[in-house]
């Protein structure tokens, strides 16, 4: 076939499915009043997205780069304003990255096996309809780039986000279709309900036509997928510890874990979480964040009213979370400059700002007497989530060490932890960390099947 024959077949097919798949409800494409509607519509574009070509599933993938380049400013802010949390600056870099970094078609690879026998390839192939369920932390960002990879491996996908963020969630749907339309493909390639709930996304996981679930959040939603007797990928929470030790470089030690744990006031669920650092170059590590890094402390009594205001009766306080470190000091009466990013304080491990996985710019600095009881501290504080962890050190032992004790499906060495998803580190980007079903960081190749292809004693040319 030559290239305009199949520019014209993908145009003709495009068209077709617009006409065919009907209007959605509220006026925003891939908006459904109920979700047995919804996982239709995404089940009638995913035949045709799985009829096209390779080259115009990578064209629709490249429609959604640059919308979403160009609206990162508009979701920043709109999930801002709905959800409260996070900071307007760093939600656009978040968008920027996921739009550059998220893997396309080239991330699925067919392996080959040729020789006397014939030849054999493995094929990567489409589940079909992927339900996805999406935190209220990095919401847009979450529901592109899990729409990117699930696309590239030819599927399309039913979003359950979370109801806090129902409004950015819509706005970030209606412009994946969009994106899908212009580039000649079909509506629907990712949909949703007007009112997400925990109830819509029971149909959803008990739903025939869908046959893999994502669940992007905390350790609730991941067990109930895994719960529901189908395929589930599980990116649950974490509690990243920064481990620093006396070979490291203090003062960038500092800046790094600073500027990882404030990135966008602490959302990330691979954000340092706390800190261990063996008790030689804990002042020196603690000094520099003070006087260097916008880091205020706490005092004993100041931290027994911030536990009371951001753990009410041991439960965190949403209105906490993803807040920044001005507004949690006022909210305990402290008034202090715009130059104040993140609240510290020396506690032990089991200190509830310490051990809690908290969400916001608190870190706790937990000081251990040497490498071993900085390692055995740190793999408990990560409370076996296996999530993420990070470590300041020039040793390499040491690092091998705390690598193989504490597991992690990300360990970031001597930088912020935000180098871990491409931002000022090598590799690529994802919003859903599945550390509990061991996919790790994932991306299209997490979204296909594995399917055997065999011809017999013939196709062998060597
Ligand atoms: P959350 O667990 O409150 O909600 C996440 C999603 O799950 C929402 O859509 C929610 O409606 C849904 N949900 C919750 N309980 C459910 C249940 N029983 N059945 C069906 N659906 C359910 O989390 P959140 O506050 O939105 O996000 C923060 C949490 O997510 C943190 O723990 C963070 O570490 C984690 N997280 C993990 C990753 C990762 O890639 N591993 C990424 C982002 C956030």
């Amino acid at each position: 076939m030559s290239v305009n024959e199949q520019m014209v077949q993908d145009i003709v097919q495009g068209v077709m499915a617009k006409m065919q798949l009907g209007a959605d409800v509220s006026g925003k494409r891939g908006v459904f009043q109920g979700m047995e509607e919804a996982i239709e519509a995404a089940k009638k574009a995913q035949k045709y997205i799985h009829s096209m070509s390779i080259d115009q599933r990578e064209k629709i993938i490249t429609g959604i780069r640059k919308k979403t380049v160009e609206n990162a400013e508009i979701l920043a802010r709109m999930a801002v304003e709905e959800t409260g949390m996070g900071n307007v600056g760093h939600k656009i870099l978040k968008h920027q990255l996921v739009a550059e970094k998220t893997p396309g078609t080239e991330d699925i690879k067919t392996t080959a096996w040729s020789g006397d026998r014939g030849l054999t390839l493995v094929e990567m192939g489409p589940f079909g309809v992927i339900g996805a369920i999406t935190p209220t932390t990095n919401p847009s960002e979450t529901i592109i780039c899990n729409t990117i990879g699930m696309l590239a491996g030819g599927n399309t996908v039913v979003f359950s986000p979370h109801p806090v963020a129902t409004k950015t969630s819509i706005f970030a749907v209606n412009m994946l279709n969009e994106a899908s339309v212009e580039a000649g493909g079909p509506d629907n390639i990712a949909c949703t309900v007007e009112k997400p709930s925990i109830e819509n996304s029971n149909i959803m996981m008990k739903h025939k036509d869908i046959p893999l679930i994502v669940a992007t959040g905390g350790p609730g939603v991941v067990t109930a997928v895994l719960s529901s007797g189908k395929r589930g990928i599980g990116a649950g929470a974490g509690n990243p510890p920064a481990l620093v030790d006396e070979t490291a470089d203090i003062r960038k030690a500092a800046e790094d874990i600073v500027n990882g744990c404030t990135f966008d006031n602490n959302l990330p669920c691979i954000a340092e979480k706390e800190i261990v650092a063996i008790d030689s170059i804990a002042d020196e590590l603690m000094n520099y964040m003070i006087n260097e890094q916008g880091c205020y402390l706490i005092s004993k009594e100041e931290q027994d009213k911030l536990t009371e205001v951001v753990l009410q009766n041991g439960r965190l306080n949403r209105k906490c979370v993803g807040r920044d470190a001005k507004t949690l000091l006022a909210m305990i009466g402290i008034q202090v400059d715009d130059n104040i990013r993140c609240i510290t304080f020396e506690g032990e491990k089991e200190h509830p700002l310490i051990a809690e996985e908290l969400m916001m710019p608190i870190l706790g600095i937990v000081r251990a007497k040497d490498f071993d009881d900085a390692v055995e501290k740190a793999v408990w504080l990560e409370h076996g989530n296996r999530h993420s962890a990070h470590i300041h050190s020039k040793n390499v032992d040491r690092i091998t060490q705390y690598a193989k004790a504490i597991d992690t499906a990300i360990l970031v060495k001597n930088g912020p932890s935000y180098a871990a998803l491409g931002f000022g580190g090598e590799g690529y980007c994802t919003f859903t960390i599945a550390s509990r079903t061991g996919e790790g960081l994932t991306s299209a190749s997490s979204f296909v099947k594995r399917r055997r292809c065999v011809m017999t004693d013939s196709l062998c040319i060597r």
